[in-house]
């Protein structure tokens, strides 16, 4: 990723999973699971802080969960309640000390602290409490929300709780931990998923509700915009709410691309939701051709859909190697071109002489698009058609979705016939919003990386952006 990456958001996004679990035996193992179906949300380190009641335990590393756990050191996480992340960076990673959950001692007790999401006032709020004695051991949103809670020294915990909360901006999923009690909170626009489920009497959150099903559990609800819900050690729960107007601005890229196919999101499957704009993508940009391919893996979906409605057959046009991080990891240009040839290889015998539609679900920095063509071409491929299931991105994400920034966003800079020219392709059509949100069935979402209207003022990054002239 390139300089400019560094003006526009200079702290490591937080494109992370969350998985919590409460009065349910040998907690730990059962993070150890959540935190494994929630993988793909982050992949460069992963920790669990658990509770015995009496003691505090904290394991945490970089790299995969079936890396950094074992039998052995997951028998000293003792306790039935525990909290876990998995932690996905995006520039260099900040090593081990951005690694969550953080566990702080306090003399008002010690308080494990995870979240998922990106607060976008960290800056200020970083600087106005260094102003007032605060020294922070990581660059980590996190550590600025305990120390916010910390502050006024309030005797009643959940009063600082809500106070420390409505000073955070942007989007946020948080799980908090003490000796005997589970804090679970979401932001007020409700940009991250969250869901609560049970498990033998006791309780499970995750950032997404394909953990439930690996663990065992059952759906009990998603939590809602601006809640704070309290477990105690008897299983009794409290909901409050630390904000009065709250507003259900789901982030549009979980659907898409993000989460996993068979999550429920705010009541809606994943999968189902995406195989939904395949069809729309196929009603608004129609064109002939032999067979429909996906781009492996989270494009399959959408392809199905664009299938069905089109009739036009899907086939297995392209594999993906499995042992290949995501391309969006590897640091530089060249070496993202690399990988994407490292990653997919076309199937000779499917495409050759045909004319093929690709199915993707976004297009970001066109890197992806423009080799697959390049690949699909030389695999013999007649024609090669891209349709994209998202709307074109055309704005940077501030609430801690990789989704680049304005010089690397490819639609930012140019028209979809500029872009057409430059991945060589002989259509390329994207879903419109309206189509879009039509097929989601949906009738709001985060969608400002299509549209550039945030739902929350964006401080120093607009700062930033206004500098180049472009916001
Ligand atoms: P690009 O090659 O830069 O155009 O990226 C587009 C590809 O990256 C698509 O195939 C998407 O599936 C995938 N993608 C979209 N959003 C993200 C993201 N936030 N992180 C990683 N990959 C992504
Ligand atoms: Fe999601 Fe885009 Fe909104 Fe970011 S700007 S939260 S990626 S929809």
């Amino acid at each position: 990723m390139g300089d400019s990456y560094i003006l526009y958001d200079d702290k490591f996004n937080e494109e992370c999973g969350v998985f919590g679990a409460i009065n349910v035996s040998n907690a730990s193992e059962v993070i150890y699971y959540g935190l494994h179906a929630l993988q793909h949300r982050g992949q460069e380190g992963c920790g669990i802080v658990s509770s015995d009641l009496n003691e505090m335990y904290k394991l945490k590393g970089e790299g995969l969960v079936t890396e950094v756990f074992n039998e052995d050191n997951l028998s000293n996480l003792l306790g039935n309640m525990a909290i876990g992340h998995v932690r996905y960076s995006t520039n260099g990673g900040g090593g081990i000390e951005n690694v969550q959950p953080f566990l702080f001692k306090h003399h008002t007790g010690d308080f494990g602290l995870c979240h998922n999401g990106n607060i976008v006032n960290s800056n200020e709020l970083r600087r106005f409490l260094e102003i007032q004695g605060s020294i922070f051991q990581s660059t980590s949103d996190s550590e600025i929300f305990a120390h916010l809670i910390k502050k006024d020294n309030q005797t009643n915990r959940v009063e600082a709780i809500k106070q420390a909360l409505n000073r955070l901006e942007g989007a946020f999923a948080f799980l908090a931990m003490t000796r005997d009690k589970l804090y679970i909170m979401r932001d007020k626009n409700s940009l991250r998923p969250l869901s609560i489920g049970t498990l033998n009497g006791g309780y499970v959150v995750s950032s997404e509700t394909c953990a439930f099903e690996v663990v065992g559990a059952k759906f009990l609800r998603d939590v809602l915009p601006g809640e704070v819900i309290i477990i105690d050690e008897k299983s009794n729960i409290t909901s409050d709410f630390y904000a009065q107007k709250t507003y259900k601005n789901m982030c549009a890229m979980e659907y898409i691309y993000f989460s996993r196919p068979d999550s429920d999101i705010e009541g809606i499957n994943v999968h189902t939701s995406r195989k939904e704009t395949g069809r729309a993508l196929a009603r608004e940009n129609p064109v002939d051709a032999d067979i429909i391919i996906w781009v492996p893996d989270s494009s399959v979906s959408a392809a199905l859909g664009y299938s069905e409605e089109s009739k036009i057959p899907a086939e297995m046009g392209l594999i993906k190697n499995r042992y290949v991080g995501r391309t969006f990891i590897t640091p530089s240009q060249k070496m993202r071109e690399k990988g994407v040839k490292m990653k997919l290889s076309p199937v000779r015998s499917i495409v050759n002489g045909k004319r093929v539609i690709v199915v993707d679900d976004s297009m970001v920095r066109g890197t992806t698009a423009k080799k697959i063509i390049q690949l699909l071409r030389d695999a013999g491929a007649k024609e090669v058609h891209l349709r994209i299931a998202s709307p074109p991105i055309t704005h940077p994400c501030f609430y801690g979705v990789d989704t680049s920034t304005y010089d690397e966003l490819i639609m930012a800079r140019c028209s979809i016939n500029e872009v057409k020219e430059m991945i060589k392709a002989d259509s390329l059509a994207y879903i419109s919003v309206e189509g879009f949100l039509n097929a989601m069935g949906r009738s709001q979402l985060c969608l400002s990386c299509f549209t550039g209207n945030y739902p929350t003022y964006i401080y120093q990054d607009i700062q930033e952006a206004n500098k180049d002239g472009k916001f």
